[in-house]
């Protein structure tokens, strides 16, 4: 039998380390390390080239659309996030040398009551992106040379989402939450200077900002002799979003404040116009400011959107409607034990109104629904007759006031 040999340098198959072999050729594991290196390195000199990354455009309805199936409600800040991300590809498949217009990026800021599904919908709008994402929690974060995160371990997550491929890092979109946990206390800041908040504060104005950060690759602390990676920032698009406690009351303050007369303007609202329930909707960046924000950073986060509290109807569609809704979940649970287990509208009535009355928002649903189903999850699987489990009001009520919840005052 003939010898097998690399058909591209020629090596014996008993010097290398591994013969692939195609229908006329045969190839050694030194070239194919090679070709994959020439691949590496023409890919590279493209995009030094100018080369523009090719995405497949996805259109603000299709997105919005795609949200829809997960995120209930909250249409506004759906319509808002789905703009963003779509200028978002269009701003980065823009050619430099193209036009002397530059478009600039339109960093996002959410604020919502905590629970109305802020990280959600981005984790969501995460499923079709077609570029790195990551999530990063502002609280943990801390100027440099106090003990915390620095800022730029923000860029560490989203170049480990991009698998170091810095490249695809610097296009990629990250979402910081309780941007609100890092305002300063007041808002002259010659009063109380809470500084650590600021500090923070002016750390992540210079990642919005777009400048080119050198990221310790591993996370953690800075320190001498770590190599570091630089990332630019310049086209990374940051959404933050924040609960705001308390903001409404300002908002209440300056809609009440503002000399009234001019009514053709959207911005100077009658107070008839004002639903004072929701105030949230009427968020404007001064409100941020009084907040505890400094104006820099709100400059940096042109785009100031709201979610809705979410109200009964809203927690009960939660429940039920959404892709990967919680019932769908457990009942899939279930059937892989070969159990159907049905909710009766009695009992997600009562789920939906525990969560109101514990003032748990969605965040609750699932530790209600815990609570009510744990002892079945426990018992069934061992029971081998048992085969359908109806969950009814009364059972629901039963569950819920064994459980440590029915213990807790309501707030
Ligand atoms: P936030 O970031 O605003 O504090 P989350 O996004 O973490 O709140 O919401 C907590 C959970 O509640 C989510 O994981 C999701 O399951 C559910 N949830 C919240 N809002 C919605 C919504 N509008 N539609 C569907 N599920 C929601």
């Amino acid at each position: 039998m003939a010898e097998v040999t690399c058909s591209f340098c020629g090596r014996n198959k008993k010097d290398v380390d591994l013969m692939i072999s195609g229908i006329h050729a045969h190839i050694c594991d030194k070239c194919v390390m090679q070709a994959s290196q020439i691949l590496t390195e023409e890919k590279k000199n493209k995009v030094e080239a100018g080369a523009l990354p090719n995405f497949k455009l996805i259109k603000p309805r299709e997105i919005k659309k795609f949200l829809d199936e997960y995120v209930i409600g909250q249409d506004q800040a759906k319509r808002i996030m789905s703009v963003a991300v779509y200028n978002h590809y269009k701003r980065l498949m823009q050619r430099k040398m193209d036009t002397d217009i530059y478009i600039e990026k339109s960093n996002i800021i959410m604020v919502g009551e905590t629970g109305t599904g802020k990280t959600y919908l981005a984790r969501t709008l995460a499923k079709i992106l077609q570029v790195p994402f990551c999530i990063a929690d502002a609280t943990v974060l801390t100027e440099a040379g106090y003990v915390g995160e620095d800022v730029e371990s923000i860029l560490t997550r989203l170049l480990q989402a991009a698998d170091y491929n810095t490249e695809a890092a610097e296009r990629g979109i990250v979402y910081i939450d309780e941007i609100d946990k890092i305002a300063r206390k007041s808002d002259n800041p010659s009063i109380t200077r809470d500084v650590s908040g600021e500090g923070v504060q002016q750390a992540l104005l210079k990642l919005l900002e777009g400048t080119a950060v050198n990221v310790p690759p591993q996370g953690g602390r800075k320190h001498p002799d770590q190599k570091m990676i630089t990332v630019n920032t310049e086209n990374i698009l940051f959404i933050c979003g924040g609960a705001f406690e308390g903001i409404s009351k300002l908002i209440g303050r300056r809609l009440n404040t503002r000399p009234l007369g001019f009514t053709a303007s959207a911005d100077s609202l009658s107070p008839s116009d004002i639903d004072k329930d929701n105030l949230l909707q009427f968020v404007s960046a001064q409100d941020l400011k009084t907040f505890g924000l400094i104006p820099e950073l709100i400059g940096r986060l042109p785009v100031v959107s709201f979610l809705n509290p979410l109200d009964h109807d809203a927690l009960r569609k939660i429940l039920t409607e959404p892709k990967n809704a919680l019932i769908k979940q457990y009942k899939k649970l279930f059937e892989m034990e070969n159990i159907e287990i049905e909710f009766k509208e009695g009992a997600l009535d009562f789920i939906v109104e525990k969560a109101v009355e514990y003032k748990l928002g969605a965040r609750g649903l699932r530790s209600i629904c815990e609570a009510i189903v744990i002892d079945a999850m426990f018992e069934m699987p061992s029971e081998k007759s048992v085969d359908k489990l109806i969950i009814n009001r009364a059972y629901a009520e039963e569950k819920f006031s064994k459980s440590h919840y029915s213990k807790l005052k309501v707030a």
